[in-house]
């Protein structure tokens, strides 16, 4: 689909001539497994027995009836071991790795729900994981960190620039550039140099071709596929199928933050704060300052605060193929209530941007329309910034009470001699 690994204007290979063997060894290994019957058996038994593929397609009714417009179908990734859609690139890639014959992967994650797929993805396959993590990001997301750990991932806490995501992503590559000879590393979103976004567009359309059979079982014409964008994986990818076609039409939606203030938001294709640029070894659309750096970022999702999107994503809004919206923190916040009262599914925080523009939009159509709006992932994982919005009393007694379960159990501990310890081999 890319020329030389171009879309329009955005996309290319812009790593240092260290890195041009690595990548052009992906890109020739990654051709070849598409050809290879064994290697699409292979990854189709672990999409079944270990991801849970196919994930649903619901129809939410109630929500529907209720909002007087078109029927919302949503499609349930949030199902998707792991919780998100993340899995099916990085255990794509993951198998991949494991046929060029490398023993080590590497990735860098933001949240931790790459990492943590990525993680799980090579728990499962037997390779050696290393996760690079900004320490900032390392401090807040503990629960992702111990799950990465229990998966067997060595987690390496990232201590410069902003010690958060961006620089988790030049971290990994500095390691690959020393590595590649047995490392492969697993990028965790539709960008990156050539050939990524084609391959991970490739690992995540999985789910627009379930989502066209799903929808043709059923006898329904799709209007709008809605979902939201962060670096642009699971949009891409349940686009897939419709890229070359004029209907339906396909809403990506990026997050709003707090407003439209600089720093405030992630919006790249809506308003008017993002540039050019070449950052992470690609060309598209990024939030930066005046003097070329990376711009901050706000969002109460943290999977939507990436500060720039997929190329394929830039031309193809640029093109008008794809409309942009944006969703604010509130409003997403309100969706996930929505469909969590009508439907009784918890979107993801991130999903639930998604979820509020498809809110929007059914309303907006008359009665017999389809919209379907992609749940990239389920919303346990929020539970440490959903709960504090919606019952901050209750939730702040809870956590001084388990810390000082906590600390009394400690205490105890030292105390008392040491128990008899538990072997497993
Ligand atoms: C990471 C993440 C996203 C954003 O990533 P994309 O590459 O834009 O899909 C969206 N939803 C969930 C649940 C995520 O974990």
């Amino acid at each position: 689909m890319s020329d030389k690994g171009y879309f329009g204007p955005y996309g290319g290979r812009y790593v240092p001539e260290v890195l041009r063997r690595a990548v052009e060894e992906i890109e020739a290994a990654f051709e070849e497994a598409q050809q290879d019957s064994s290697f699409q058996k292979e990854l189709m038994r672990l999409q079944k027995e270990f991801i849970g593929r196919p994930t649903p397609l619901l129809y939410a009714e109630n929500s529907s009836r209720f909002l007087k417009g078109a029927d919302i179908y949503i499609k349930m990734e949030g199902l998707a071991h792991t919780g998100a859609h993340k899995i099916n690139n990085a255990m794509g890639q993951a198998l991949l790795a494991k046929r060029m014959g490398k023993t080590r992967v590497i990735a860098e994650t933001g949240a931790g729900q790459h990492g943590l797929a990525t993680a799980a993805a090579c728990a499962k396959l037997g390779l050696d994981c290393t996760i690079y993590m900004g320490a900032v990001d390392v401090d807040r997301q503990q629960p992702n960190v111990a799950t990465m750990e229990l998966f067997g991932a060595h987690v390496v806490p990232v201590h410069t620039g902003s010690r958060t995501l961006k620089d988790a992503i030049n971290e990994a590559f500095r390691d690959w550039a020393a590595s590649f000879v047995d490392t492969f590393y697993i990028i965790g979103s539709a960008l990156g140099p050539s050939p990524y976004p084609d391959m991970v567009r490739t690992f995540q359309s999985v789910i627009g071709f379930e989502v066209r059979a799903q929808l043709a079982e059923r006898q329904l014409t799709p209007d709008a596929l809605v979902a939201c964008v962060g670096g642009g994986s699971n949009a891409i990818g349940f686009f897939a199928p419709y890229l070359d076609t004029e209907i339906p039409r396909l809403i990506g939606v990026e997050a709003g933050g707090r407003g439209p203030a600089p720093g405030d938001h992630a919006a790249r294709m809506t308003g008017d704060g993002a540039r050019t640029g070449i950052v992470h070894g690609y060309k598209s659309r990024f939030l930066l300052t005046e003097d070329g750096q990376v711009a901050p970022t706000h969002s109460i999702s943290a999977g939507l605060d990436y500060p720039g999107i997929g190329p394929q994503l830039a031309a193809l809004g640029r093109s008008g193929r794809i409309e942009f919206r944006r969703a604010g923190d509130q409003e997403a916040l309100e969706a996930l209530q929505f469909f969590a009262r009508h439907e009784g599914v918890v979107f993801a925080l991130e999903s639930a941007h998604a979820g509020a523009a498809a809110i929007a939009l059914a309303r907006s159509l008359p009665r017999g329309k389809v919209v379907v709006v992609n749940m990239s992932g389920r919303g346990d994982k929020d539970l440490f910034i959903t709960a504090p919005y919606f019952r901050p009393t209750e939730w702040a007694a809870f956590l001084r009470r388990e810390l000082e379960a906590l600390q009394n159990k400690e205490a105890l501990r030292r105390q008392a001699p040491a128990g008899p310890e538990v072997h497993y081999g």
